[in-house]
């Protein structure tokens, strides 16, 4: 559906969008700058752009030991700002995994391309 990103007017409240279906938005992808991600979500509100972003292909490594001896430990979601779009705000939400190392029993958070390891 190709919609144009200028306000309408339209005064709708809840600003949900449909997800994409199949074939996930290239330009977005592009404008993120984040090669790798899926977008799950993309919500656009009246000043913001709330894109929920999860990996492709988790990296399970265990960042202390480098065996591939993890399971799932839930996730954590991680809010970054980017730079605004269309004079929007955005915010991406990433779904990242953590995993829990059966070996020495260390929990991570998978490493996220693209994004400074600043947080935590
Ligand atoms: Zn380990």
């Amino acid at each position: 559906m190709a919609r144009s990103n200028e306000s309408q007017g339209k005064g709708a409240g809840d600003g949900s969008v449909v997800p994409p279906k199949g074939s996930p938005p290239h330009a977005s992808e592009h404008l993120l700058r984040l090669p790798g991600y899926t977008i799950t979500r993309l919500q656009e509100t009246e000043h913001d752009y709330h894109i929920a972003l999860e990996t492709r292909s988790p990296n399970r490594r265990c960042p202390n030991d480098h065996t591939e001896h993890c399971v799932g430990y839930g996730r954590s979601e991680l809010l970054i700002h980017d730079l605004p779009m269309h004079g929007k705000r955005v915010g991406l939400y990433i779904d990242a995994r953590r995993f829990k190392c059966r070996d020495c029993g260390k929990t991570f958070m998978e490493p996220l391309p693209g994004v400074d390891g600043e947080h935590r």
